[in-house]
């Protein structure tokens, strides 16, 4: 074993995923609480408010600090050393979260116990799908009325698919709400409202310990004849249909109460996998690169810019997929296919930004850059090899964009090429005229990019309606096919960033037509950056 492989053990690298309101950010509290990073809990809250409106997401980027620190958070726990990955709660924001979900080994899923399976749960559910990513469902707010348990799971694995084990159950719920019962255990944990209390729960061992009709009256048969049907239907919990992402291990708590947390931190920590082996190519060849693989290797998920207004600096997030990180070394850009010195990376322990002696397979470093990086550049020492699936998202608002001032042509494309690195928006330059066309999945994201090319570009420019429904990366084999493709729809082909080829689509009516024309043309709508 090498020491990457051993450390890489020891790693749990997670995000949660829900829909606004269940509880996430109460949730992420509580966890940095039993991981010891007390101090931490209200950045998070500050975190809250990005979601509210603009005006207050710039304010607080610029309140530098808040938000990194909450990008990302390490703690100790158990004997493992936990990452927790943050991604923003406002869905226009999105996409910053689906390649956010691809640097995870697993993910744990918030479920409000009033409203169930939620729009924003299902859509996060199909992104860790695509990479097989183990979850772990957390049902909150016991303490309000909630819908019956056993509605709750058949909800979950009907809409999500996915099988439910239920790892504790609850006793009654709202004002009645009394505990939750561990089935692994056979112990009670009983409720008793108060937030504070954060180690002395008082615990009942044995499903029919005595006294325990006069405690709880009514919900107690009722909780009897729910074990007894959940008993029945299910064979227990099977680590590796979890592992697989076929079943979902299920507890019940109250976030705010700090109700419930600390069994589903015990359970998550012993059952999530440690860093998973990453797809990549090599050559051409596609390869699995493992933990243990000697050299350093890793890819850059998410950038962050003006962590400091007055140096214009981003802060790249790189997940470490192999090897290790060691202070002062030489990282190599896949991409630009050279050397890249990284003088300060930072790490996320705790609640500092601290820099970073050593980080291992699982761990995220922050790299300070001046556009240098952009999102899904593979790093190494040396070795050319390329991660893949970490795509962009083909997005569903487009805007043309008008400049104010003619003169400002140069600053407005720098300015756009970086937003674009970093994967504020999406830039689609036309084959047959001068336009700019920007894509984005929620229309925050053009207030944002407005704001900063006035603020970082000095650029003023405003957005206009453009006729365009949807935007698909296009690939053909055949050169002549392509060729004859190209001039058929030339003034409906722009490139992108990248300079791939895009197909601009008027309607979904168009975008048929043209596959139905051209059926040896692919229509991407995930574009995988190289
Ligand atoms: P997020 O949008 O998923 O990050 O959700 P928050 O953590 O901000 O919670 C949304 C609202 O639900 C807030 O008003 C919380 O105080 C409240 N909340 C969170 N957890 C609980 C809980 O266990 N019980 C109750 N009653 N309210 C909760």
């Amino acid at each position: 074993m090498t020491e990457a492989a051993d450390q890489a053990a020891l790693r749990r690298t997670f995000a949660i995923i829900s829909h606004p309101d269940a509880g996430k950010t109460t949730l992420t509290e509580k966890l940095l609480l039993f991981g010891g990073a007390i101090q931490l809990a209200g950045t998070v809250k500050g975190r809250k408010a990005t979601r509210h409106a603009t005006s207050d997401w710039m304010a607080l980027e610029q309140q530098r600090g808040i938000s990194i620190t909450t990008s990302v958070m390490q703690f100790p726990y158990n004997g493992k050393i936990v990452n927790l990955l943050d991604t923003p709660g406002h869905e226009d924001f999105s996409e910053d979260t689906y390649r956010t979900l691809t640097a995870v080994d697993s993910a744990l899923m918030v479920i409000d116990a009033a409203k169930g399976v939620e729009p924003r749960t299902i859509k996060l559910m199909e992104v860790t799908r695509l990479r097989a990513t183990p979850i772990v469902t957390f049902i909150n707010k016991l303490d309000r009325e909630s819908r019956p348990p056993l509605e709750l799971l058949d909800e979950i694995e009907r809409i999500l698919n996915i099988r439910c084990t239920p790892i504790t159950w609850p006793i009654g719920m709202g004002r009645a709400f009394k505990g939750v019962y561990h089935l692994l255990e056979d112990r009670f944990y009983i409720y008793s409202g108060d937030k504070h209390r954060v180690s002395e729960i008082e615990t009942i061992d044995g499903l029919r310990a005595e006294g325990l009709h006069e405690r709880f009256g009514q919900d107690y048969q009722t909780l009897l004849d729910e074990i007894d049907l959940v008993s029945m239907a299910g064979d227990g919990f099977d680590l590796d249909a979890y592992r697989a992402a076929k079943l979902t291990p299920v507890f019940f708590g109250s976030g705010i109460n700090n109700f419930g947390v600390r069994e589903l931190l015990n359970g998550f920590t012993e059952w999530s996998p440690p860093p998973q082996p990453r797809n990549a190519e090599f050559n051409g060849i596609d390869r699995e690169v493992y933990p243990d693989h000697e050299k350093f290797t890793g890819f850059v998920f998410k950038i962050q810019a003006n962590m400091d207004p007055k140096h214009r600096d981003r802060v790249a997030f790189l997940r470490v997929c192999s090897g290790s990180y060691r202070k002062g070394m030489l990282l190599h850009s896949v991409r630009l296919n050279g050397p890249v010195r990284i003088s300060n990376a930072l790490t996320f322990m705790a609640a500092d930004r601290e820099n970073v002696e050593q980080a291992w397979p699982g761990d995220i470093i922050g790299l300070h850059n001046h556009g240098t990086i952009s999102i899904g550049d593979s790093f190494s020492e040396g070795e050319a090899l390329h991660f893949t699936g970490i795509p962009n998202f083909a997005p569903d608002l487009f805007r043309r964009v008008i400049l104010k001032d003619p003169l400002k042509a140069k600053q407005l494309n720098k300015g756009l090429d970086q937003l674009c690195e970093e994967g504020a928006t999406q830039v689609y330059r036309p084959m047959t005229n001068n336009d700019i066309i920007l894509g984005a999945v929620g229309v925050l994201q053009f207030e944002v990019v407005q704001y900063r090319l006035k603020d970082e570009y000095s650029v003023d420019c405003v957005f206009e309606p453009v006729q365009v429904h949807n935007a698909r990366w296009v690939h053909c084999d055949d050169q002549k096919k392509l060729r004859e493709f190209i001039d058929k729809n030339e003034t409906r082909l722009a490139k992108d960033h990248y300079g791939t080829m895009v197909y601009l689509a008027s309607s979904s009516v168009n975008l048929n037509m043209t596959k139905e024309r051209h059926p040896e043309v692919r229509f991407s709508d995930t574009r995988e950056q190289r």
